[in-house]
């Protein structure tokens, strides 16, 4: 797999030393979670969406109701999408040095609309399958409706950045003959039991594809 090309846009300045432009470092990051925010102007004004991304090979996708602002304006642009796991805390022994563990990507690019509904249901299946593995065959049918209500964006994956820290905190020299506590302590996102809702037969299992459901999922 070939790395990221390093632009002058996507050349980190600040820690160099924590990035990295290999796609598979990137991958990993993209793939640990469905949380991505999108960044695009409206009217000149920066707006900054949450939404749920996934990936296909080199290329990135989410999706919105057609109605929506980001997808009308984000085609008309380049936008800036982030994806980023607090992964801990790094206390140390003096203010300036407390920090954070964290794996973050950036991406640079234009997106597109996938105009084709079968295509885009076939994403769209990507999307629900990533999540919850082999759950969309076990749905009712997107209307066509629903598929025209729904749009899908796409975008190579081409230009951005990967920066990671991890470890202990790295402290003045002299300040670590000091009685501080000092290390890290780990933050993990974490899914609890499935709740079945109030009009689930109480005699349903938990289907599989829920039960597959794990944050930082590689296949
Ligand atoms: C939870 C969290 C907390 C943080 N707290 C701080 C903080 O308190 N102080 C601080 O200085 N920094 C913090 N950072 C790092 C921050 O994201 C930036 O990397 C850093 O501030 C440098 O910013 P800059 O604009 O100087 O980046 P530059 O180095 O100028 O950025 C140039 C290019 O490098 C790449 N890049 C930069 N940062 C990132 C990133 N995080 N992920 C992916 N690519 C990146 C992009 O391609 C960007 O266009 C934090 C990061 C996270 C995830």
């Amino acid at each position: 797999m070939a790395d990221l090309e390093v632009t002058e846009r996507s050349r980190l300045r600040r820690s160099h030393e924590r990035g990295a432009f290999d796609r598979e470092t990137i991958n990993a990051i993209l793939d640990a979670g469905p949380l991505c925010h999108v960044a695009y102007l409206i009217d000149g004004k920066v707006h900054c969406l949450p939404t749920f991304h996934w990936r296909v090979g080199n290329r990135i996708y989410w999706h919105g109701s057609a109605a929506s602002r980001m997808i009308k304006n984000a085609v008309q642009q380049e936008i800036c999408l982030t994806v980023t796991y607090l992964d801990g805390f790094v206390i140390a022994r003096s203010a300036m040095h407390h920090s954070v563990n964290f794996r973050s990507v950036m991406l640079f690019g234009k997106p597109e609309i996938i105009s084709d509904d079968e295509a885009a249901a076939g994403h769209l299946k990507n999307f629900v399958d990533g999540i919850f593995p082999g759950r969309w065959d076990t749905l009712r049918p997107m209307s066509d409706q629903e598929l025209k209500a729904t749009t899908v964006l796409s975008m190579a994956i081409e230009e951005g950045a990967a920066k990671i820290r991890s470890g202990d905190p790295v402290d003045d020299e002299e300040d670590y003959a000091l009685p501080i506590w000092a290390g890290t302590l780990p933050i993990q996102m974490v899914a609890g039991d499935p709740v079945p809702d109030a009009r689930t037969d109480t005699s349903m299992e938990v289907p599989e594809s829920v039960k597959k459901f794990r944050l930082g999922r590689a296949d």
